[in-house]
């Protein structure tokens, strides 16, 4: 078995890594990984005082980043709605970044899954008086004592406040002070509670975890992740853009139809190489040693989910 824990490892280092550089902790030498303690725990410490940093889209959509993944904030004379919210204990200084946009109050919050670094503000959102809206996938994970072994961490129920409130099973349309929002499910990709979000007046869209940019990407089995759906939702996210629209990933820098498309094809070639070498009876080890992504490593393996990492995530989908 010393295979799956070498892999498991390099899965460790990855989600560290993955998480640390979409939240710009990776610049911080003092938080060195640690083999000792969960990465959802360390990653929570460095939350806690991370800086969050504000960036205007377009029209009145802001990005903020620095807090697990990517916060979009729809900014209303009114109220504002924001899709994710980080990671809980960043709740200071996400305030300081939204109270930076304007004073208007937090009225929606949308998640794009489950996720404790996209759903870990839900509590103190919900406090705050605002509504929040889901697949009902994510509230019932939400609800569930669930292991993820590549996090080395049980998370346990979240608390009645930080459930949503909205649930729906394929599509829900919001009016935002008069601004349509258009939440969509993926099929099962990266999670089974994956939805998209669009703005069509700022021609936004927020395509969740089913898109890293410029990194391979991670498959969450334990809740129904699939690599098949993870094909399936970048050729879906590459159909509903145009070369003006603005796409926001789960993690990783701010991209366009250009960068889905890549990702779109990378995922299809080593799918397709994977597949094949599994189907001639290889076994991981096999496969990993073919080396069947060093094609592509360099650009997509670089700094998070290595070459083996993410040959071990496909073969094991496939
Ligand atoms: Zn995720």
């Amino acid at each position: 078995m010393s295979n799956y824990r070498n892999v498991s490892i390099n899965r460790r280092e990855f989600l560290y890594l993955g998480a640390l550089a979409a939240s710009g902790f990776l610049m911080k030498p003092e938080l060195a990984i640690s083999q000792n303690e969960s990465l959802v725990v360390t990653l929570t410490r460095a939350a806690s005082t991370a800086k969050i940093n504000v960036t205007n889209l377009r029209g009145n959509i802001s990005v903020l980043e620095g807090s697990g993944g990517n916060v979009a904030v729809l900014n209303k004379e009114g109220g504002k709605l924001m899709v994710d919210a980080g990671i809980g204990v960043s709740r200071k200084n996400m305030l300081v970044a939204l109270d930076s946009i304007s004073t208007a109050p937090i009225e929606y919050l949308i998640n794009s899954h489950w996720h404790f670094d996209h759903s870990g503000g839900n509590e103190w959102v919900q406090k705050e008086g605002a509504i929040i809206i889901a697949h009902e996938n994510t509230k019932k994970h939400l609800m569930e004592t669930i292991r993820v072994d590549d996090l080395d961490y049980t998370f346990s129920p979240a608390p009645a406040e930080a459930l949503p409130s909205i649930v729906f099973k394929e599509k829900h349309k919001h009016d935002f002070y008069g601004e349509q929002i258009e939440i969509e499910k993926y099929v099962p990709a990266h999670t089974d509670s994956d939805v998209s979000i669009y703005f069509p007046e700022s021609d936004i869209l927020h395509v969740a975890d089913t898109f890293c940019n410029n990194y391979y990407p991670f498959v969450d089995y334990t809740t129904g992740g699939s690599i098949y759906g993870m094909i399936d939702a970048a050729k879906r996210n590459i159909d509903r853009t145009t070369s003006e629209t603005i796409v926001i990933p789960g993690h990783g820098s701010i991209g366009s139809k250009v960068e889905l498309v890549q990702f779109h094809e990378m995922l299809v070639v080593l799918c397709e190489r994977i597949g094949k070498l599994k189907k001639q009876g290889k076994t991981l080890k096999e496969v990993m040693d073919a080396k069947p992504t060093a094609s592509h490593d360099q650009k997509w393996g670089a700094s998070l989910v290595d070459g083996n990492t993410f040959t071990y995530l496909v073969y094991k989908g496939l």
